[in-house]
């Protein structure tokens, strides 16, 4: 599946607006002229001349048209979909994760929602690029952010993580489903009003992403884009990354006091030593519960915490 974005005349616009009228849906955001839906293709014509063809017939469509807009917007070594020149001035629903490496600490997911009139207003509270940001500040910025914009953050405890993964759940697969679900619920809040688009940051390609979640209820399919590096295409997933950021660094600190040790980041060393203290103060069952059990820490841990014990 893929997207394909042609820059055209008006006479050409004219054209592809007659040909797919009989398909028209309601255009929601201002910058979009028109919008028709197509059993495998959603076309979207701007009022930039742009045109966006997206879905599994998309190429087929745009070929009717013309050829391939090499304009298109492109975050530097990014792979993914094609975005409209202006994307970062759409009103876009971004989502992105955090966690996915840490033994101890959540997989985190947030979604959030930033509408074309508050991207202004996001740089203004702070948000750059996540990968610029140290968590200290993530964590003085993210109650603005959670403030003023429509969003939602899943935190997935270790004890439901280690049962479904021992159910044979991939890292993709339980990525897919958070995302989806964290989509749906502020697609949810914000209703009536619709993004003009959704933005994922790439973990997987799309087709695999809507294998994954094949068999839920409710799946977001519409105007959904994929990339890597999103979040420097759209703020929204910058800020989506700062709120899921924050709520893993949140759940950490609740561990760590509940533990009466500060849990470390990451999978390295230090982590495994850690987890070692723990075994030897707690057990290896109430290690189970602090984390992702299936990680190689688990191993080194149990080798460390029995050199301790002798
Ligand atoms: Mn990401």
């Amino acid at each position: 599946m893929s997207n394909v974005v042609l820059k055209l005349p008006e006479e050409s616009l004219l054209q592809i607006i007659s040909h797919y009228g009989n398909k028209k849906t309601a255009a929601k955001a201002q910058y979009v002229r028109f919008t028709a839906k197509l059993p495998d293709t959603v076309v979207t014509v701007y009022n930039s001349g742009k045109v966006m063809f997206q879905g599994a017939g998309a190429e087929r469509e745009a070929n009717r048209w013309g050829k391939a807009d090499s304009s298109a917007v492109k975050v530097s070594g990014a792979k993914g979909d094609s975005l409209p020149e202006n994307f970062a001035k759409l009103s876009v629903l971004g989502s992105d994760e955090t966690g996915t490496g840490d033994f101890f600490g959540p997989i985190t997911v947030a979604a959030c929602f930033v509408p074309a009139d508050g991207v202004e207003l996001a740089h203004e509270l702070g948000v750059k690029d996540s990968k610029l940001l140290n968590d200290e500040y993530m964590r003085k910025i993210a109650p603005d952010l959670r403030e003023a914009f429509a969003h939602s953050v899943l935190t997935l405890k270790n004890e439901k993580y280690n049962k479904v993964q021992a159910q044979g759940w991939s890292q993709g697969k339980i990525k897919a489903l958070l995302h989806n679900q964290a989509l749906k619920l502020v697609l949810a809040k914000i209703e009536p009003v619709k993004p003009d688009a959704i933005l994922i940051d790439q973990f997987a390609e799309r087709g695999i992403y809507y294998k994954h979640i094949k068999d839920e209820e409710e799946i977001v399919r519409e105007n959904v884009l994929f990339s890597t590096k999103a979040e420097g295409l759209h703020v929204s997933v910058a800020c989506a990354s700062i709120i899921a950021r924050v709520a893993f660094l949140e759940e950490m600190d609740r561990m760590s006091a509940e533990v009466g040790m500060t849990l470390p980041k990451g999978a390295g060393k230090i982590v495994d030593e850690v987890a070692a203290k723990i075994i030897v103060k707690h057990g290896e069952e109430y290690l189970k519960g602090l984390t992702k059990y299936h990680f190689a820490n688990t191993k080194k841990a149990e080798v460390l915490a029995r050199k301790r014990r002798n």
